[in-house]
């Protein structure tokens, strides 16, 4: 087994077994790479700003590191990887199933504040499953080494890393924090953001990553009460959210503008300020969304309201 490439001997990170063979799994999936690399620009790169805030041509290299046995490998790829790009990226230029539903059921405010507990005829579970992986990933250090600032390592309560693990294994839904998935409809964001923490003003954190036009966001059930009206008992909530929303954008645009170029090629996205776009429209949307073509950026940073992190 030592003298195959691809394989290393350790613990696994998500069932603990000692002495096991391990994959070099993806801390985004591959699925990612893929995508973007067949609806991107052919003339522009895939760039990375990381923990360090210095943005960088991310090349062939993608975020890979010795983690998990096979058995747990193959369990986050058929309940969250598998599924997720199905329904919730665009595939074709035909609206994603995720996106279109959220646009349809939020957009329309028949009353202030709408939350939704489910999406109907949407597979809900496997997108939960997708996020929580996410997030437990997160908690996980993808560095090579001590000079690699390509990632930040988020740092959770010891509470919700046992209901992570216990809920990827076995399915026993986390009681301690909530998700939340908030579509992103005033700018494109062609974009990947690895989970990053934000400290509140007022004290307490949330934890965020983004894909495409989403936000995941995990925090606390009494954070989570506080911040959206409306919210029902449950594991998951789809809302359309101002106050995160903003929050995003504003951390997503300083760490872009603020971030340094390493090399001498350009690596300023395309989209940013809106070139080369066409527009999709939805049913029900009161203002057109684009998707624009150029580069891509995997954002990775570690931003928070009081920057308490270097
Ligand atoms: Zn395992």
């Amino acid at each position: 087994m030592n003298n195959k490439d691809n394989y290393n001997i350790g613990h696994c990170e998500l069932c603990g077994t000692q002495n096991i063979s391990l994959i070099n799994s993806h801390y985004l999936p591959s699925f990612f790479y893929s995508r973007m690399y067949d609806i991107k620009d052919k003339n522009h790169t895939l760039n990375l700003i990381q923990s360090d805030w210095t943005k960088r041509n991310m090349g062939d290299h993608q975020i890979t590191k010795y983690m998990l046995c096979k058995y747990c490998e193959d369990l986050l790829s058929k309940y969250g990887e598998t599924p997720f790009p199905n329904i919730a990226l665009p595939i074709n230029q035909r609206n994603p199933d995720l996106f279109v539903k959220l646009i349809r059921n939020l957009l329309p405010k028949t009353q202030n504040n709408l939350t939704l507990s489910k999406l109907d005829n949407f597979d809900n579970d496997s997108l939960y499953y997708f996020i929580i992986s996410m997030f437990w990933r997160s908690s996980l250090s993808w560095n090579k080494n001590q000079y690699d600032k390509r990632t930040f390592q988020c740092h959770y309560p010891k509470q919700f890393i046992d209901e992570m693990k216990l809920y990827l294994q076995k399915r026993v839904i986390p009681l301690s924090f909530k998700i939340l998935v908030i579509p992103l409809l005033r700018t494109p964001y062609n974009s990947c953001s690895l989970p990053k923490e934000t400290n509140l003003k007022g004290g307490g954190k949330y934890y965020s990553f983004n894909i495409y036009q989403y936000l995941f966001i995990l925090l606390n059930d009494t954070l989570a009460e506080e911040k959206i009206e409306g919210l029902q008992n449950g594991k998951i909530a789809y809302c359309i959210s101002d106050y995160f929303e903003n929050n995003f954008s504003y951390q997503f645009n300083r760490s872009y503008k603020e971030s340094k170029t390493k090399g001498r090629k350009s690596l300023d996205v395309s989209w940013i300020d809106q070139k080369f776009t066409f527009g999709w429209s939805f049913t029900g949307s009161t203002q057109p969304l684009y998707f624009i073509s150029g580069n891509y950026l995997v954002k990775e940073c570690n931003i928070s309201w009081t920057k308490t992190n270097t």
